[in-house]
């Protein structure tokens, strides 16, 4: 056993060393060294509660090691911090930013991108949201859950809209950086255990989750190849071209709008992505991002806890800049035992650490376990 763990050390070493000739502005290689290991959570807040009781809840996660708390503080319709654009409930972000500093935990604010549950949007700006392949928009005909009102990443309104969250979050004094999520299109294939929840069959692309034939995406696709992919094209899920503009649509946004936003302010930029990203169009390898928090929910697909070591370890290497990695792990999917085997596995490949979804998944089994891991 000693044997295997130096050989893959070795060779994450020379992998490593790859990495830093060939992306000399990165400081990290695509493994870690095993000293800058991380512990990090994500949190669903519940609002009203007191500064004193996140003191302690925040006391409480840095005893058992925890690095960094990923707070999520908008999820598509209510800002939970101070907001010139959104309607704002409790300033919350406030409060766990005062805990961290407090505790000596990094804070995070994670936030919903594409979605957007406002009321507001769908009446005024009904022109932002994504539309299907068969012609109807996200907030009037959502995929799958009432929730999944996506916006289109090509729309120049959109765009602006989504600078202006990113720039409020990136302002606010001792923030670590900002967490996105829901960075992507809506599912165009569910994750396998969840398909029949629906009572759907996803044997293929259908157009009725494949996203987005808004007259701004088929324009800047015609320009590009001249072909209109909903009227000239038999059919566009068979398209590579298509496919790749609806990847490159999302990583333009993330380059070229959000990143530069954040860093202005002087943040990290992360995001919450999909090991299977083909099926959400989001192709993360490519955006030069601080950190990713892959969701390796094993369970979604049907899988067991050696798919996470997999997992990680080929979207690591996929990585164009190598930055941290840290496996997001289903909290209900794992009894104490399996949490135990899991860590263990993700130190052996050498990874930066991992991420608990979520702080109220937790029990107390989990978190003896976290605190030895
Ligand atoms: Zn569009």
């Amino acid at each position: 056993m000693t044997d295997r763990r130096g050989f893959i050390r070795q060779g994450a070493l020379a992998l490593a060393g790859l990495a830093a000739f060939s992306v000399s502005c990165s400081p990290f290689g695509l493994f870690s060294s095993g000293n800058d290991f991380k512990k990090w959570i994500w949190l669903n807040p519940e609002t009203g509660l007191s500064a004193g009781k996140w003191k302690s809840r925040f006391e409480m996660m840095k005893s058992h090691g925890i690095h960094g708390v990923l707070a999520q503080v908008y999820a598509a319709r209510v800002a939970l911090y101070e907001s010139r654009n959104l309607q704002v409930g409790e300033n919350l972000l406030e409060t766990l930013i005062a805990a961290g500093r407090e505790t000596g935990i990094e804070v995070h604010a994670w936030m919903w991108t594409m979605p957007n549950n406002n009321p507001f949007y769908a009446e005024n700006h009904p022109g932002w949201f994504a539309v299907n392949g068969l012609g109807q928009p996200a907030h009037t005909h959502p995929a799958y859950v009432p929730y999944y009102k996506f916006m289109c990443p090509n729309q120049p309104e959109v765009r602006e809209f989504l600078k202006q969250n990113v720039s409020e979050l990136a302002s606010y004094g001792n923030l670590a950086g900002v967490h996105l999520d829901y960075i992507r299109f809506p599912d165009v294939i569910l994750a396998e255990t969840l398909q029949p929840k629906y009572g759907i069959v996803q044997d293929r692309e259908y157009p009725e989750y494949d996203y987005c034939y808004c007259e701004v995406c088929r324009e800047q696709f015609k320009l590009k190849t001249g072909l209109d992919p909903l009227k000239e094209m038999d059919d566009p899920a068979l398209s590579t071209e298509w496919r790749q503009f609806r990847y490159d649509s999302v990583t333009s946004l993330v380059k070229e709008v959000l990143a530069p936003e954040i860093r202005k302010a002087g943040k990290t930029v992360t995001a919450a992505v999909f090991p299977n990203w083909e099926n959400v169009r989001q192709q993360w390898s490519q955006w030069e991002l601080d950190a990713y928090f892959p969701m390796l929910y094993h369970s979604f697909y049907n899988k067991g806890t050696g798919w996470i070591g997999e997992q990680l370890e080929t979207l690591t290497k996929a990585l164009v800049k190598p930055v941290p990695v840290y496996a997001g792990l289903l909290m209900q999917a794992l009894s104490p035992a399996q949490l135990t085997e899991t860590i263990r596995m993700i130190r052996e490949i050498n990874a930066y650490g991992y991420s608990l979804f979520a702080f109220h998944g937790m029990n107390e089994a989990h978190w003896v376990v976290i605190e030895q891991h």
